[in-house]
């Protein structure tokens, strides 16, 4: 294994920001975290690297870094009415929804042109459009660092909820995903639960029609990625009490909120962030999207440090002007 030394991290997140790793492997195998744990590589908090883009780097340097490169989509077993994929870590997220769509495989449609790997899916359970990764997420196979095995974890066990799971909480710092399995189905039944996609679409539309509506709705909507470094939605969608958003609302009727559950209410963080008018605010070349309030970007050489200021001026506006916290969805390293 080839173990670089002091590699600028720019081109290894979709930020596009600088960051020195002081040693920096690149993973293909099971046998590859098995030779690095026997050289201590994981014991002191490396940063485990999938798409970079999920994460934020503010930190002039890293000491130790692993991108996961695991490759590979293995068909596990199959009915009339099922199929089950085990696809490798490293496996691109876009690409594979594409595969699945060209062999008639459905449920990720709507999961289509999300930045990133497989292995990053179910970290912080993406969903887009009304679904989740969890919803077709049969199990996920993970290498526990401190424990050194591989263990399986079945859906259930991964704690999945909104942009949540057991790798963001109990196992944070002590695992590396080396596959996830998803089942798929072989009918298609569209979600078009959200408004964009219910206006567009009828219930007898096609995977293609589908697919393609998701990808015109998120180019018109979301800045690319290749153009601007962005890592998608910043700040999740708060989950606030029924009663406070009613609250709010007396003063802003306008606010945008969807039921959650009994007690709770999603506000879109979006609307708060436009509201408090950051929609194009900058510090240097960090900014909040023009396009789309909850995704900030890299209008050239920003550093990580200006874009997270720009995060703590949003979140400190937001906080000052509705009394609500965001939290942000992209992981600070
Ligand atoms: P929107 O219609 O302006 O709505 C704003 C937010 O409200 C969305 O983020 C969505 O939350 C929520 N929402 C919309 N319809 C809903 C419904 N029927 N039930 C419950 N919640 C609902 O949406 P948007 O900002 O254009 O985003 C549309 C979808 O694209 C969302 O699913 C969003 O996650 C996704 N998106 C992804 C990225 C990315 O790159 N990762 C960036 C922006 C938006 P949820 O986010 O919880 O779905």
């Amino acid at each position: 294994m080839n173990i670089k030394k002091n590699v600028d991290l720019r081109n290894y997140n979709t930020f596009c920001v600088s960051s020195i790793a002081e040693n920096f492997v690149e993973i293909n195998s099971v046998t590859d975290i098995q030779n690095l744990t026997k050289i201590n590589y994981f014991d002191d908090g490396t940063l485990i690297l999938g798409g970079g883009s999920n994460i934020l780097l503010v930190s002039y340097s890293i000491k130790n870094v692993a991108k996961i490169n695991i490759q590979g989509i293995n068909l596990i077993y199959e009915d009339e009415n099922e199929i089950y994929l085990k696809v490798g870590a490293g496996e691109n997220w876009h690409e594979f929804v594409e595969y699945t769509y060209e062999n008639n495989w459905h449920g990720l449609e709507n999961l289509v042109l999300i930045p990133g790997s497989v292995g990053a899916a179910p970290v912080q359970n993406i969903g887009a459009y009304g679904v989740e990764q969890k919803e077709f997420c049969h199990s996920v196979e993970v290498f526990l660092l401190k424990e050194n095995k591989v263990v399986n974890l079945k859906n259930e066990e991964c704690n999945f909820t909104y942009r949540d799971s057991i790798f963001k909480n109990e196992l944070k710092g002590n695992f590396v995903i080396i596959s996830v399995t998803y089942k798929l189905q072989k009918k298609f039944e569209p979600n078009l639960y959200y408004q964009d996609l219910k206006y567009r679409l009828t219930s007898e539309c096609t995977p293609k029609e589908l697919l393609e509506a998701v990808i015109e709705i998120r180019t018109r909507k979301l800045p690319d990625v290749n153009v601007y470094g962005n890592a998608g939605s910043f700040f999740q969608n708060p989950i606030v009490k029924k009663e406070k958003v009613e609250r709010i609302a007396e003063s802003y009727p306008k606010i945008k909120y969807f039921p959650y559950g009994d007690e709770n209410h999603k506000l879109a963080a979006a609307w708060l962030i436009d509201s408090c008018r950051l929609k194009g605010f900058r510090i240097g070349d960090a900014g909040v999207s023009e396009m789309h309030p909850l995704i900030l970007v890299n209008y050239g050489n920003a550093s990580g440090k200006e874009i997270f200021e720009v995060s703590e001026k949003v979140i400190h506006s937001v906080l000052k002007k509705f009394d609500v916290q965001l939290v942000r969805e992209v992981n600070i390293i």
